[in-house]
């Protein structure tokens, strides 16, 4: 079995934490091997082993030969000290630290479960969802009582009839949880539109669902905190989907419960082994994942792994680059400019992509685009052949309204990881976004 690499910082927010345990250490499975130092949570060992290095951003143990999937329980006087103690983060994104995204003292508010699986070609929430929705319902109840809410909604994406109906089945006896269908866009699954849809509350960039009266968790967190809880179990082991170009074809592979750490070759491998030339492997979904390497190690908050399809060569040709808050930030969009081997002339930001404190930027209404011809006509000034556009569903249906015409070749920032799953492109949207109708993306213009 190969080491396994617990990384100090387990996710994009927050501080990296400190090691309690030294080289040479005997840890157990579960056992508490790394403390916070501000904003984080506690990491604990997915494996037995011994803790063969350390350095600044991770310790590194071997394992033992013979693993138990039996862990060192953590101990807690209440439920919110059992989340806190167990190192849950949420599994959706940027890893916040769960305890204090629940403590919200609301007025018998509403608790959102983001079961969306909003990225395209994921596929292990809905498989969890599928295979124990009462877990989901207990953890639910859970959050509710430490967030004082009173009332639960599921938001799950419209297309999962089936496990719609196995929810609806239970909820018919849980008067304090209902379910709220979304359609198949992106992004469906960012707080502020789960917010949105759910509630109708449209809620600023700067504004928490807090300001709802709301708390929005991911579907595979509240599985995680009713572990905590019940269990007694750390946060050290995570559902993953592995896809793209792996022998036997683009279909998800869904690992439940791999250890925390594990690497990413590990993870293919189990899949099967990449499928002859790819253009990159990516970390977490196409929109909001970035590249990584066959070396690197999941982390509490990793999704998926994606192997792409390659790269269309576009040297020496002039690209333009459209960022958009909810998909790939500039370095991202650059990384892959640079992969395409274009040569980026012009950069233009969705006008809704509003810039944070922090240097981030929050869409302003997400997955309701403002229209996007003035970019279009910036890119067009600037000489630029073709775009490469990281825009939500709705806004790249608007780019295209225009860009073609004008003579841009559009390129979405996902398009080698769709084309890798079997995913129709981001370009248009055939019909209204209503979750009344069914909705057709697809690849209608050619960008050879
Ligand atoms: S409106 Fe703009 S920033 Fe918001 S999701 Fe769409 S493209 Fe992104």
């Amino acid at each position: 079995m190969e080491n396994i690499q617990m990384l100090l910082k387990q996710g994009a927010v927050g501080r990296p934490c400190a090691p309690i345990v030294k080289v040479g250490d005997k840890v157990e499975r579960g056992q508490l091997i790394a403390t916070p130092t501000g904003l984080g949570a506690p990491v604990h060992s997915s494996v037995s082993g011994v803790v063969e290095y350390i350095t600044e951003d991770r310790i590194v143990i071997k394992p033992d030969e013979n693993q138990s999937k039996d862990y060192v329980k953590v101990e807690g006087a209440d439920n919110l000290e059992l989340i806190t103690n167990a190192g849950i983060v949420g599994q959706g994104g940027a890893g916040f630290p769960t305890a204090i995204k629940i403590k919200a003292n609301l007025d018998h508010g509403y608790i959102l479960v983001n079961a969306s699986e909003c990225e395209p070609g994921l596929a292990h929430n809905i498989q969890q969802i599928d295979e124990d929705p009462e877990t989901l319902i207990r953890g639910i109840k859970y959050v509710a009582e430490i967030a004082g809410a009173d009332k639960g909604i599921i938001a799950i994406k419209k297309k999962h009839k089936a496990v719609i109906e196995k929810l609806d089945a239970l909820l018919a006896n849980e008067p304090m949880i209902e379910r709220h269908l979304l359609p198949d866009i992106y992004p469906m699954g960012e707080e502020r539109a789960v917010v949105r849809e759910c509630l109708g509350i449209e809620l600023e960039p700067t504004q928490l669902p807090s300001a709802a009266n709301a708390v929005v968790i991911n579907s595979e967190t509240v599985y995680s905190c009713a572990k905590a809880i019940e269990d007694k179990k750390p946060l050290i082991d995570k559902n993953i989907t592995v896809r793209g170009k792996i022998v036997g074809g683009s279909d998800a592979h869904v690992f439940m419960d791999v250890p925390v750490g594990t690497s990413v070759a590990t993870l293919i491998e189990m899949a099967g082994g990449i499928d002859g030339d790819f253009g990159e492997i990516i970390m977490g979904g196409a929109f909001t994942g970035s590249a990584t390497t066959m070396s690197a190690p999941i982390t509490k908050a990793t999704g998926a792994i994606l192997v792409t399809a390659p790269f269309q060569n576009l040297e020496a040709k002039k690209l333009g680059i459209l960022v958009c808050a909810c998909g790939g930030n500039l370095n991202r969009m650059m990384d892959l400019a640079a992969k395409y081997n274009g040569e980026v002339t012009h950069i233009c930001y969705c006008k809704q992509a509003q810039l944070q404190k922090n240097g981030s930027r929050k869409c302003e209404r997400p997955g309701n685009c403002p229209g996007q011809v003035k970019n279009n006509l910036d890119f067009k000034k600037a000489g630029c052949e073709y775009i490469i556009i990281g825009n939500c569903s709705d806004c790249s249906n608007t780019v295209m309204a225009s860009a073609p015409q004008m003579g841009l070749q559009v390129l979405h920032q996902t398009d080698h990881a769709m084309e890798a799953v079997g995913h129709d492109k981001y370009r248009q949207l055939t019909v209204s976004k209503s979750v009344d109708q069914d909705l057709n993306v697809v690849d209608n213009v050619e960008v050879e």
